[in-house]
């Protein structure tokens, strides 16, 4: 067996000590004589863990019981929908930030329903930056704010939590549980767990429960958010083993220092990614202006396409996956979330420079 370094945005790399527990009880789970992925989602055993994962969600959070976790399908793609469906009118418009390509799809939805105010844009400089906050032009009558905590494809990132008189909604599908924040300046946080948590299957959204405890009876039942929170998440089945896996990581952050040590971690792994960069005389030249890059998704490009297609190949010769960029963008893209060991960006980094000495031409 030969595990490479995976820089895949999502699905993407999981702790290894994680994915050789699931490996040990997959067959026999808890002494049940079944498989996780064979237990009923409404015997003890599945449960347990669903609950367990919930709680340790909110406490790597640190957020207290007017929070609820919820387990929802149809991805991040599907709260860009649920989310303006649930909370906006023509009446309270919902105000977004659009800093990329999936803060953009969100805006859309809401702009099809008819419901959307923008707050913000960056599309005319390419994506490569996060709004400041005095550029946030949100009306004190918005439904919420909606922004993209951290942009996947372009590899930028907030570092600051935007302060506004309304709601704060946010998409932290590529970031959730990467630092600590004060999560409790947010009214409602989702994460397609496939970047930096789990397998993909699920999302988790956490909101203030007065928030989520009564949806508009004009809804489908399953794009209610009262639906999740009134049962519990278990109103249908829910993707039982990516919620498993999800509390398998949840615990993996918990033992190894929390969010703390996670942020401690990540730091170090872009820097190393971002000084190479920066001191490549040009050759790399990093996407992100400096005040937005991102921690999770680190862009650049090389001189040209050609020596970019090279650049891959040789990376994965090297067992180093996953590092060609976004097809709408373009470039090279290392994602190094969470699970991403220190040694796989040391690894990167020393590429890049043995690449850059052999082709600076
Ligand atoms: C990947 C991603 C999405 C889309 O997630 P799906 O689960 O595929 O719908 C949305 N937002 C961000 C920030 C992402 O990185």
């Amino acid at each position: 067996m030969n595990r490479v370094y995976n820089f895949n945005p999502g699905p993407a790399t999981l702790p290894l000590d994680v994915l050789k527990e699931v490996q040990a009880e997959f067959l026999d789970f808890d002494e049940t004589g079944m498989s996780i992925v064979e237990v009923s989602h409404r015997a003890k055993p599945y449960e347990k863990v669903h609950n367990q994962a919930k709680a340790d969600i909110l406490e790597l959070m640190n957020l207290g019981d007017d929070y609820e976790v919820l387990f929802i399908q149809g991805g991040a793609s599907l709260q860009f929908a649920m989310i303006p469906m649930n909370f906006a009118s023509k009446d309270k418009l919902g105000s977004y930030a659009v800093t990329g390509i999936f803060a953009r799809n969100a805006y859309k939805e809401a702009v099809n329903l008819g419901v959307a105010k923008l707050a913000a844009s960056t599309e005319d400089e390419n994506f490569a930056r996060v709004p400041c906050q005095n550029e946030l032009k949100v009306d004190s009558n918005s439904a919420y704010l909606h922004i993209c905590m951290n942009n996947t494809i372009y590899g930028t990132e907030y570092h600051y939590i935007p302060e506004v008189e309304v709601p704060l909604f946010a998409d932290m599908s590529s970031d959730m549980l990467s630092r600590p924040l004060d999560f409790k300046k947010f009214s409602l946080i989702y994460a397609g767990v496939q970047k930096n948590l789990g397998p993909a299957g699920v999302v988790i959204v956490v909101a203030k429960k007065s928030l989520i405890e009564k949806s508009l009876d004009s809804l489908p039942t399953m794009l209610r958010y009262d639906t999740f929170y009134n049962k519990n998440s278990l109103y249908n089945t829910p993707p039982t083993f990516s919620i498993y896996v999800v509390g398998k990581v949840a615990q993996w952050i918990k033992n190894n220092g929390g969010l703390k040590v996670m942020a401690q971690r990540n730091l170090k792994k872009a820097q190393l990614l971002y000084n190479v960069i920066d001191e490549s005389d040009g050759f790399y030249k990093g996407h992100a202006q400096e005040d937005s890059r991102s921690l999770m998704n680190v862009t650049f490009r090389l001189p040209n396409e050609e020596l970019e297609k090279k650049f891959v190949a040789e990376a994965l010769a090297n067992n180093i996956s996953g590092v060609k960029g976004h097809r709408l963008v373009g470039g090279m893209r290392a994602s190094i979330y969470n699970a991403m060991p220190i040694e796989g960006a040391e690894v990167l980094a020393e590429f890049m420079k043995k690449f850059q000495r052999k082709n600076k031409g």
